[in-house]
């Protein structure tokens, strides 16, 4: 059996018996559904943290093209404010041609 998981705590995909957590950071989505209850976020750097929250987050959401997100460290009292740009991600679509010969 693969021991290759995500992560329970971070949400990470990682072989489990070497795993470590990245540093844990506070988030939140600013203006969003009244959203207030700041949530986990994980990386080395607050910037890591802010992209690695909004690909857990919001990958599958509908969200705008441009969000701001507040991150801090644990039980810290001031917040840094972050500006997001959502970059779309090409996707691709194969169908045959019938009917036309390969030149
Ligand atoms: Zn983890």
């Amino acid at each position: 059996m693969s021991d290759f998981q995500r992560c329970e705590n971070c949400g990470e995909y990682d072989w489990k018996s070497k795993h470590k957590c990245a540093p844990e950071w506070e988030a939140i989505l600013v203006d969003y559904h009244d959203e207030d209850v700041p949530r986990k976020a994980f990386g080395h750097t607050i910037e890591s943290a802010v992209e690695s929250f909004c690909e857990r987050g919001f990958s599958d959401w509908d969200h705008p093209e441009e969000m701001e997100i507040w991150a801090r460290e644990p039980g810290a009292v001031e917040w840094q404010k972050f500006e997001v740009t959502v970059q779309p991600v090409p996707g691709f679509t194969v169908s045959e041609i019938s009917g036309i010969k390969a030149p």
